[in-house]
């Protein structure tokens, strides 16, 4: 298999990690977690929801309509961060049912678990910022984020129009983006995705049936067509830029490390921990109610490690991870706000945008 040819697993480093972080997880504290991520739940989807039918009938005019999306499409991200991303990890829950359940939320919002979990949890998760199998980094031609891709001449302006592509991300994934990973097959070497079948084929097709009834739908038999599909535009841009930034904020910038299958198997086996480490990068820890909203993504070097364990709980992780990296000498980045993750990203965009400097 292409993951053991690359990675070993174990190793003192990790099984200190997991050693500590279980240390940390008393029976006590996971209780709490439980209340905290139900209330949590609750409140992102009374948002989502009050946003939707206020949108739907309550606003008349671009006036009230144009906060109510742009409400709406960062709402939908919460619950993307909060319950989906985590439910479709398995972490909501020990049974195993209620996380499948709860990671419909993808579906209901436009995006198909079945091929998340194959793109998000096996080729990301395990691959990180590894060229010819991440899917996260490959956006070959529109954009080069990694050394080991091939530079095009438009790529000096991508720091610059990336941003607005970022908006892009969500209706990507609505429509061509999940069709394409059910019939193409794959997603980068070592993460195959066979056709959904049965139950999974019914969950796929009626999330798609169940999005654009509510979204599209449903609006267009009391609104204006073409105002309905404007407002789906702006929340589904807010949506999307929301979700492609803060995932891009944790790997490409430039404290992260970034390699290819074809390095990695020419080598000695990387030890996964340390790869997930140094190819990921947290930032503004400090900040609550972001660290809130975010479903603990800003804590993504904790996510890597321990994709397993419910995100209310990183904030805790963080510092026995940070002490553990520190003795192994393996080194662990945040970054101290957004602000400063921002330029990062920014920063690496631009410097992958341009022509390599020839050496003599
Ligand atoms: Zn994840």
């Amino acid at each position: 298999m292409a993951e053991q040819a690359m990675f070993t697993g174990g190793g003192e480093f990790q099984r200190e990690l997991k050693r500590r972080v279980a240390a940390e997880l008393t029976p006590e504290r996971v209780r709490r977690g439980k209340w905290e991520i139900s209330l949590k739940g609750v409140i992102l989807v009374t948002w989502a929801v009050g946003s939707y039918l206020a949108l739907l009938l309550l606003s008349h005019g671009w006036k009230t309509a144009l906060p109510l999306a742009i409400s709406l499409g960062l709402a939908v991200a919460g619950v993307a961060f909060s319950i989906g991303h985590d439910a479709n990890h398995g972490s909501l829950s020990r049974n195993k049912r209620v996380n499948r359940v709860l990671g419909w939320t993808y579906d209901l919002i436009g995006a198909s678990s079945y091929v998340w979990r194959t793109k998000h949890n096996h080729a990301h998760h395990s691959y990180t910022n590894v060229v010819g199998a991440d899917n996260d980094i490959d956006q070959m031609p529109l954009a080069r984020f990694a050394p080991e891709q091939p530079r095009r001449w438009f790529h000096r302006w991508q720091h610059v129009y990336m941003w607005a592509m970022y908006g892009l991300y969500s209706i990507k994934h609505h429509l061509a983006g999940d069709v394409r990973g059910v019939t193409g097959g794959s997603f980068g070497e070592g993460s195959p995705l066979r056709r959904p079948r049965g139950s999974e084929l019914a969950v796929f097709l009626t999330g798609k049936v169940a999005f654009f009834t509510w979204a599209l739908l449903l609006p267009m038999l009391l609104h204006t067509w073409w105002h309905v599909l404007l407002f789906f535009g702006l929340a589904s841009w807010v949506l999307g830029f929301t979700l492609a930034t803060v995932f891009q904020l944790a790997h490409c910038v430039d404290e992260a490390q970034f390699s290819s299958v074809d390095e990695l198997r020419s080598g000695e086996p990387k030890n996964w921990a340390v790869h997930q480490v140094e190819t990921t990068v947290d930032f503004a820890t400090g900040n609550r109610l972001l660290s809130w909203y975010l479903g603990g993504l800003n804590f993504q070097v904790e996510h890597h490690l321990f994709p397993k364990v419910c995100h209310v709980h990183y904030p805790r992780l963080l510092q026995v991870v940070r002490e553990t990296c520190a003795e192994f000498g393996v080194s662990h980045s945040t970054h101290p706000s957004v602000h400063a993750a921002l330029a990062s990203h920014a920063r690496w965009l631009r410097r992958m945008g341009r022509p390599e400097p020839v050496i003599a």
